[in-house]
């Protein structure tokens, strides 16, 4: 016998036991909330300086303490704000009645682990409450990884013009090959404003190339600028506050958008978290991320998301991480980055907390692209994801960023997208492509379908680009050039707004029509039900319009087949037969003039022909009765029952359900029925007949059983059974039965 019982080696087998789940452990850091090696919160001030923070007095402060004592408190609120009860506002989190300002002007004065406390006690539904108050931006939106194997950039022209279409606000790339950078930035930025107005590109790369390219002109943000919980781990990265900090004023000076990168595990993951909690460490990079003067933070759940996730409450303290950022008045880019787990569920779990609650990006990498083609690793949700995700805010009515886009638009983007790219890569003499490699990446769901490429092309394009000392500005003039006038206005758009540098406010993102939206134009105002963000009616129409969706005339259209119908003709009011061995198929009023397919795919008529045939077997008659005046299945076959010789009827609705009855039962009372209508095949039909045909006889029948299955039988077709029962419904006349011929293939 194999180890242990069935049933345990049946859960072993399922996906969520590929994941790794870790004992407490905080020694290691392997603990999210409330390690015994925690500080308590503390702060001394002693002549408008900080000469204590969190338990540390300033002779021991470590690199990353003093970087937020000098400059990451906001000490005339401090005093304050150190003095409030935890609990007091964890319960002005929640409050509908406490406006988010407040709770920000009072962040603004709390050490980290102060700000850490009240946050560790509030709940999940208290986390996504005080979220949906908190985040900087009133309009949620989205981001996207577009990237792929190959770093193929007609292909990556295509998947950023496809992401924007799709609604993402923000697209990053990131290459497998570091040297290929230059390209994928200028694909992507390509793609982008083929996509939409007004969509941020980063390139993702070592710290100096991504600033050159942003300087450049190349790329719009920059976001994967690494903070760190714990000295130890900064400086292994052979970095400090103050480089971080240089760093950001560069971004800034040049207009480009930034914000930093953090998220809890990613100490423990590294060996280096000195025995505190994930969530404390995270406290301390957010409050740095406020003092070195970025705009916003990406965290909760970014590479380290599976060992968060791996340890109680983990998945719980990355949203905490999201809030925190909200309450140091930072945007929130949130997480749902990498893919945290192998169980669709938890992964869904970990997620739909953050697309209800609504943040300034639900996403921080969602991967539009497919999991084999994110070199950024996969994330929590990818391509294979788009459709659920979309359901999921249509579900919920809630607005994740996303919306559907148009089947034959997204054609025509990608086959532009892809032109363009070919177009300006020729133009400056990066590379030649061909009309079929166009073809193929419109056409590409993915790298694997471009076939072999010439990666090299992309490498020493890449090199032209950055030696060539190309900028923005003259991609903005070859668009013109090639004959792209309306791309060329958007990428000089982007470039003249880091001019003005509205968008460097916190939490910026350009609508389609380029207006900023951020905390000073676009600003959180929820106070409760009835206050905040709320989709505008065109909006919520997009969220709802997804292009799955059927109405009855739909189903209508696609039943309607005319050879089908016109193979049953009435004959003329059905009377009583008298035949010994006749049955009598009583079929729903559809038959013949609406309804032409079973819920299996089989037409009424195949149905039809197993079902005599399997009579024919017995040697028995068959009649075919109309019943105009019901469409419930038991009053069907009980009226044709009645108008059998044998007593014995068989009821068949138009959609496939079937039944025997006999006359002398009650409607509910039937024989054998065959309720499951999409998983009945031609030989269960065959055997309705020939079992009716036993009946007829007096004969006992072996009655069929429903076949194995694991469908959601009522999500795949119960709204399409309210569709065809409608139309029954419809044509329900009150009339009295007729008899039909019908003209089978046999
Ligand atoms: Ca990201």
């Amino acid at each position: 016998m194999a180890d242990g019982i069935g049933r345990v080696r049946f859960m072993d087998a399922q996906r969520v036991n590929l994941d790794g789940f870790a004992t407490e452990d905080a020694r290691l850091g392997m603990i999210a909330y409330d390690s015994p090696a925690d500080p308590a919160p503390s702060l001394v001030v002693r002549d408008g300086r900080v000469v204590e923070m969190d338990g540390r007095a300033e002779a021991d402060f470590d690199s990353i303490d003093e970087f937020i004592a000098r400059h990451g408190l906001d000490l005339d609120v401090a005093g304050e704000a150190m003095a409030l009860d935890d609990l007091a506002y964890a319960r002005m989190l929640v409050d509908p009645s406490v406006p988010r300002a407040e709770l920000v002007r009072l962040a603004a004065g709390m050490t980290p682990a102060k700000l850490a406390a009240p946050l560790g006690l509030l709940r999940p539904a208290e986390l996504m409450i005080a979220m949906t108050k908190v985040r900087a931006r009133r309009t949620p939106s989205n981001q996207a990884h577009v990237t792929n194997r190959l770093d193929d950039p007609l292909l990556l022209a295509a998947d950023a013009a496809t992401a924007a279409a799709f609604g993402f606000r923000e697209l990053e790339t990131t290459v497998p090959v570091l040297d290929d950078a230059p390209s994928n930035a200028l694909a992507v930025t390509l793609g982008s404003v083929v996509g939409a107005a007004g969509v941020l590109v980063q390139c993702s790369v070592e710290e100096a190339l991504e600033l050159e390219l942003g300087m450049r002109g190349f790329v719009s943000y920059a976001e994967t600028v690494s903070l760190y919980g714990t000295h130890e781990v900064f400086v292994d990265g052979d970095d400090t506050p103050w480089s971080k900090a240089l760093l950001a004023s560069a971004y800034a000076s040049r207009g480009v958008k930034m914000r930093v990168t953090s998220g809890g595990g990613a100490e423990a993951l590294m060996g280096g978290a000195q025995g505190y909690s994930m969530f404390y460490l995270e406290a301390r990079c957010v409050a740095l991320a406020r003092a070195i003067g970025a705009q916003g933070v990406q965290n909760g759940g970014i590479d380290s998301a599976s060992v968060a996730a791996s340890v109680p409450k983990g998945v719980r303290s990355l949203t905490a991480e999201n809030l925190m950022v909200m309450l140091r008045n930072l945007e929130s880019c949130s997480g749902n980055d990498a893919l945290m787990s192998e169980s669709e569920m938890r992964r869904t779990a970990r997620t739909l907390p953050t697309l209800l609650a609504g943040s300034d990006f639900i996403c921080s990498g969602f991967g539009s692209i497919q999991r084999f083609d994110n070199m950024f690793g996969p994330s929590n949700l990818n391509a294979e994801d788009i459709d659920d995700f979309l359901a999921i805010q249509r579900d919920w009515g809630v607005d994740g960023g996303l919306r559907t886009a148009d089947t034959a638009e997204l054609e025509h983007l990608r086959r532009r997208a892809a032109q363009v790219a070919r177009d300006v890569y020729a133009w400056f003499g990066l590379a030649d492509y061909t009309d079929q490699q166009v073809e193929l990446a419109v056409d590409a769901a993915g790298s694997k379908d471009l076939g072999a490429t010439d990666t090299l092309a992309v490498l020493n394009a890449a090199h032209t680009i950055k030696t060539s000392g190309l900028t923005g500005l003259d991609v903005v003039s070859a668009l013109e050039q090639c004959g792209y006038p309306d791309e060329a206005r958007r990428l000089l758009d982007m470039l003249a707004a880091r001019v003005s540098g509205d968008y460097l406010q916190t939490a910026a993102i350009f609508d389609e029509q380029m207006n900023v939206l951020s905390l000073v134009t676009d600003p959180n105002d929820y106070l409760g039900p009835g206050t905040g963000y709320e989709p505008t009616p065109g909006r919520q129409a997009e969220i709802d319009a997804i292009r799955q969706q059927r109405s009855v005339d739909d189903l209508r259209r696609a039943q309607d087949d005319s050879e089908e119908f016109a193979r049953f003709a009435v004959v003329g009011q059905a009377s009583a037969g008298t035949a010994a061995g006749e049955v009598v198929i009583g079929l729903s009023p559809a038959v013949g003039r609406a309804i032409s397919r079973t819920l299996s795919g089989l037409t009424v008529s195949e149905v039809l022909a197993e079902v005599l045939a399997g009579l024919e077997e017995e040697g028995c008659t068959a009649r075919l009765v109309r019943i105009n005046d019901s469409i419930d299945l038991g009053s069907i076959g009980l009226k044709a029952a009645r108008l059998a010789g044998s007593g014995i009827g068989i009821g068949l609705q138009a959609k496939g359900t079937a039944l025997i009855h006999r006359r002398d039962l009650s409607p509910l009372a039937n024989l054998e029925l065959y309720s499951v209508a999409p998983t009945i095949g031609r030989a269960d039909y065959r055997l309705l007949g020939v079992n009716a045909g036993r009946h007829a006889k007096g004969a006992t029948p072996d009655p069929a059983r429903n076949p194995y299955s694991d469908e959601a039988i009522e999500a795949r077709y119960h709204t399409r059974v309210v569709a065809l029962v409608a139309i029954e419904r419809s044509l329900t006349t009150g009339g009295g039965p007729e008899e039909l011929r019908w003209k089978g293939e046999r």
